[in-house]
């Protein structure tokens, strides 16, 4: 079977990595909150070119730590996305704020700045981007927008590792950042992970304390905060596992290539092209067919395993029923979530299963 993720096919030399990175933290005596997180963080500040670099527990809260450090939250709006992790939206409820819901531009995915404008409110915060499947396009309009509507732009770039723009990288156009290291990310922990990214010192040392019940010194807390602290144990295996995270990124850049040259079959569509290599991280290769379910069987009885991210649009769960959304609807998010399949684009793919893939997705008719 090809897989969606195959870790097991890892490099030998990068499991040996990340024995010696687990023997180290066990040597050390140090588990929580210490020097592996510190390194982390300052290789992840660089890498995403900003000044602050926080570890938290995982995406979600860096999410959620993100808007508290901000104070957003009831009676606040942020709007996103409809096609995205629940966790993204769970994260802005969480919080307490209120949710608005924009709809994407259907060539990309992406959130549409038109149905954004549309979404502004008097009481509109922030406009959480996701950078979804990878893609981080035409950041200079969202900064422009959320400049004029004087409020904040805020990144979820849990899909979007190395990923940038005009040389700015995923994290850094904004106010702060989002980062997940759920092991299935382009950069993942053993474990749950994530990091806040932020060029504002003091907003990082807000999400420093908030990480960690809203501690500012030992047993003194100034703020009301939660647990989510970054252990060295993960922080460990993700300095070992960075290191591969260029070259494991260009292999999925190549296999994209391969898939956007080669896929040519007149029942399935891709989404608009990078408008650079550098502007896709390809966490997910994602195609579309009206034809989904004889789609994914199809693949399934040729050894290739797909997934839909995501089969439902986030107005659609049962939590979110009466979420707040634009009034022109949300139609392109809807046809999305029915067509969208995401087949594999992982960097332990052997030439012949990239070939494999596009053979199986050429041949087929519904
Ligand atoms: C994975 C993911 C998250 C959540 O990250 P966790 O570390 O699982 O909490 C948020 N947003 C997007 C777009 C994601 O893909």
């Amino acid at each position: 079977m090809i897989l969606m993720n195959d870790f097991v096919a890892e490099p030998a030399e990068l499991k040996s990595d990340m024995r010696s990175a687990a023997a180290r933290v066990i040597d050390s005596g140090w588990y929580v909150l210490g020097p592996e997180v510190r390194a982390f963080e300052e290789r992840w500040a660089e890498v995403c070119n900003v000044g602050h670099c926080v570890g938290v527990g995982n995406g979600m809260d860096a999410i959620e730590l993100i808007l508290r450090a901000l104070d957003i939250g009831p009676g606040d709006e942020v709007i996103t996305t409809p096609v995205t992790a629940f966790a993204t939206v769970l994260a802005i409820l969480r919080a307490g704020a209120v949710p608005v819901l924009a709809d994407i531009d259907p060539a990309s995915a992406l959130l549409s700045p038109e149905s954004v404008k549309r979404c502004l409110s008097a009481r509109t915060r922030a406009v959480l981007l996701v950078h979804l499947y990878g893609q981080v396009r035409r950041m200079e309009e969202w900064q422009a927008l959320t400049r004029e509507a004087g409020i904040h732009l805020l990144e979820d770039c849990a899909q979007a590792h190395l990923s940038s723009w005009s040389g700015h990288p995923a994290g850094s156009f904004g106010t702060a950042g989002a980062y997940s290291f759920y092991p299935t990310k382009n950069l993942g922990a053993l474990g749950d992970a994530g990091a806040v990214t932020t060029g504002y010192a003091d907003l990082a040392r807000k999400v420093g304390m908030l990480r960690n019940y809203g501690q500012s010194e030992r047993y003194l807390h100034p703020l009301a905060g939660m647990n989510s602290r970054l252990d060295e144990m993960q922080a460990a295996f993700l300095l070992a596992r960075l290191k591969w995270l260029p070259a494991f990124t260009e292999k999925r850049r190549s296999i994209a290539e391969a898939f956007r040259r080669r896929i040519s079959n007149p029942y399935v569509r891709l989404l608009d092209a990078a408008e650079a290599p550098e502007a896709h991280a390809h966490h997910l290769f994602v195609v579309l067919c009206d034809q989904r379910k004889e789609l994914i069987a199809h693949l399934e009885r040729q050894g290739i395993q797909s997934l839909i991210h995501y089969p439902v649009a986030i107005h659609n769960q049962a939590p979110c029923k009466a979420i707040h959304k634009d009034p022109l609807g949300l139609s392109a998010a809807e046809y999305h979530v029915s067509a969208c399949l995401s087949v594999p684009c992982h960097p332990q793919l052997a030439d012949r299963e990239v070939d494999q893939i596009i053979a199986a997705i050429n041949a087929f008719s519904p």
